[in-house]
């Protein structure tokens, strides 16, 4: 199988990577469909050893960032075997704004006494950086999920840390197309793969990226324990989703940009948040650690959770759903969903899809202007 080259770039790799060399071979790594393999060679079970499907998968995305890739059921699986490294007792810091899934997973632990958890603004280096000497795992997400904030990545993963605390960065939202949290100096990068990587809104998924041995075999073995293992069907559908990532993180973020600078203009909509506008919070640091500011946004409407339950019933091209990162736009009201109690009950999540910027417009418009 091919291995990561560093003088493709991150574009070609994607194309080229993980892909059969052998004559006669297919040219796309097979699905095989297979737990258990005859004995006498590396692979037995594939709890334990993986398939053809997982090796291909994980070789594409660890050569992203030249590192090692474990390739978990889901993005929640992933993150939890990132939690599961740490001792008991150990101190967790956790961005205020984040999914709330890892939310309630810091949660549920803190709640049966496994670990303490402090959650911290995603803006306040000088904090993250305090917690560097204090905490075991450190776990920003950046951009943020729902509210757009970007962490100074790398300062604060350049930043000495604790003798064994892991800094781990969900990397959902920008991909390692637009940021490389290893690159920075972060034990670990995780994302949801059921978001842009996979990218067809067809497959659960999730990644723990590394350039740290140690740490990669810790993961195998807490995935090989729990079982928390990709499914084969949708690790082939993730490496097709990811072999177009780069054109669909162009596109949409092209859109994403035209849609912030318009609603900004609007007079439904009372605050944008996207990491490429000046007005961004973030914008300044967005700029040094964002290789390109994503496919998300999100925007306020001025009159509130009603009015903004109504917009998403309102639009036709973009569909009211709640996942992320497809192909097809999607829209949610995310203070509707318990554990977002910091989010304004206005805002509007979009996930900018692939389809014409201006069809995209044209539809927000006219579900934008249908409240008044
Ligand atoms: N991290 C972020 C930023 C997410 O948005 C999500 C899901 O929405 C997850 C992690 C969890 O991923 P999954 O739903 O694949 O378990």
């Amino acid at each position: 199988m091919s291995e990561s080259n560093p003088e493709l770039s991150l574009e070609s790799w994607l194309v080229t990577g993980g892909r059969p060399e052998e004559p006669g071979m297919p040219l796309n790594a097979p699905l095989v469909p297979s737990s258990n393999f005859l004995l006498g060679a590396d692979r037995g079970y594939s709890r334990e050893d993986g398939t053809m499907g997982w090796d291909a998968l994980e070789a594409v995305l660890g050569g992203m960032e030249a590192g090692k890739a474990v390739a978990f059921s889901s993005g929640m699986a992933a993150a939890a075997a990132v939690f599961d490294q740490v001792r008991a007792g150990a101190l967790i810091a956790i961005p205020e704004d984040c999914y709330q899934g890892v939310a309630g997973l810091a949660d549920a632990g803190a709640a049966k006494g496994r670990w303490r958890v402090e959650r911290l603004a995603i803006d306040d280096t000088e904090r993250w950086l305090r917690a560097c000497d204090e905490a075991d795992l450190i776990w920003l997400e950046s951009p943020s999920n729902p509210m757009l904030a970007v962490a100074d990545v790398e300062v604060i993963a350049a930043a000495p840390r604790k003798p064994g605390a892991i800094l781990a960065v969900d990397n959902t939202f920008a991909t390692p197309i637009n940021q490389q949290p290893l690159a920075f100096g972060a034990t670990c990068a995780m994302q949801s793969s059921t978001k842009f990587i996979g990218g067809h809104s067809d497959l659960l998924g999730g990644v723990v990226t590394t350039r740290d041995d140690d740490f990669f075999h810790a993961l195998r073995r807490s995935r090989t324990l729990a079982g928390a293992t990709p499914g084969t069907l949708e690790s082939f559908l993730a490496l097709r989703g990811l072999r177009t990532l780069a054109l669909r993180m162009e596109r949409s973020q092209t859109t994403a940009m035209a849609l912030a600078e318009r609603l900004e203009a609007h007079p439904a909509v009372s605050r944008v948040r996207y990491p490429g506008l000046a007005t961004h919070p973030t914008h300044e640091v967005a700029q040094r650690v964002l290789g390109g500011f994503g496919g998300m946004l999100s925007f306020d409407v001025a009159a509130g959770a009603g009015a903004a339950d109504a917009v998403c019933a309102a639009t036709r091209l973009i569909r009211h759903a709640t996942s992320l990162g497809g192909v097809e736009s999607t829209m949610e009201r995310r203070a509707a969903i318990p554990g977002q109690e910091h989010v304004p009950p206005g805002l509007l999540r979009l996930s900018v899809g692939i389809e014409a910027a201006e069809d995209l417009w044209t539809d927000l418009d006219q579900a934008l202007l249908s409240i008044r």
